[in-house]
């Protein structure tokens, strides 16, 4: 039997290359077309450039490691049946940033998980999320002991980074996140911190913790392994210009009327002058 689309077996991944792990998706597979709507979707920081996607990649698993996953969601689906909760098994696709070593999904290429040991983006497409290692990187839980992911990419992104490596293939302009799917299932929704926890409250599935109080951005956490498993991995950068193209001088006009390159010193001594002026006579240059 197969488990589901993600599983090595199913008829869709047969390309895959030999012992690879992920495979990568064409810009117009609808499952690239709709990771991509929530990668920007989720880009919320605003002071943060919007970069742009380099390539998505399906994370591929055997049916052992997919079984007893699929099992929790039925579980919680019936669970919440029987309690009336309209959303189900509630599975959502949510972010998470981490630390790699190694260049994969650099290229389609590098579709071969490393052997670092500290490459945690390779640990947990090879083996899942496991709660007892989640954190370890951050002495702060918020909301306990628990898998953390988020649909904000750009808050994801902060947690994405590069180790020290020895990889000769790295590139350190690229970034990476993991797309997961999750069994949200009744979330517990918290505007306050709860460090203490290890488990949702009875009758919940997950903790959401609403912006507002103690965070500025959603954040979205399990408490077992088997609520969790790596979907897509989704690597982009800041957007390269185009080869030929030069890069955009403001003109700023100055009281002699001449347009001025305002990246040139004399043009940053008129500027300051013009502003001088102005404040002087509180009041604008007609220019
Ligand atoms: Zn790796």
């Amino acid at each position: 039997m197969i488990v589901d689309e993600f599983s090595f077996k199913h008829p869709d991944n047969q390309h895959r290359k030999r012992l690879s792990r992920i495979l990568p998706l064409d810009s117009s597979d609808p499952k690239y077309v709709e990771v991509e709507k929530l990668f920007f979707k989720g880009w919320c920081h605003l002071d943060k450039q919007k970069p742009e996607i380099r390539g998505v990649f399906k994370i591929l698993s055997p049916d052992e490691s997919l079984e007893p996953y699929v099992y929790y969601r039925s579980q919680v689906q019936a669970f919440n049946l029987l309690s009336r909760y309209k959303k189900g098994a509630n599975e959502q696709l949510c972010f998470h940033g981490t630390r790699r070593l190694c260049a994969l999904g650099e290229d389609s290429s590098k579709v071969y998980l490393c052997d670092f040991p500290g490459c945690s983006i390779c640990g947990i497409i090879r083996n899942s999320f496991d709660v007892g290692k989640c954190g370890d990187a951050h002495s702060f839980k918020r909301f306990g002991n628990g898998i953390y992911t988020t649909s904000c990419a750009s808050k994801a992104d902060d947690y994405s980074s590069i180790g020290r490596s020895n990889c000769q293939h790295l590139n350190r302009n690229s970034r990476i996140l993991l797309l997961n799917r999750v069994v949200v299932g009744k979330p517990h929704h918290r505007r306050q911190n709860g460090t203490h926890m290890s488990q949702p409250p009875p009758g919940f599935h997950s903790v959401i913790g609403l912006p507002g109080v103690d965070l500025n951005y959603e954040e979205t956490v399990v408490y077992r392994n088997d609520a969790i498993r790596p979907a897509y991995l989704v690597v982009y950068g800041p957007p390269v210009e185009p080869e030929g193209t030069f890069k955009r001088n403001i003109f700023i006009p100055n009281p002699l009327g001449n347009p001025v390159d305002s990246q040139q010193p004399m043009a940053r001594g008129l500027f300051k002058a013009h502003a001088m002026l102005s404040a002087l006579f509180n009041t604008p240059l007609a220019v």
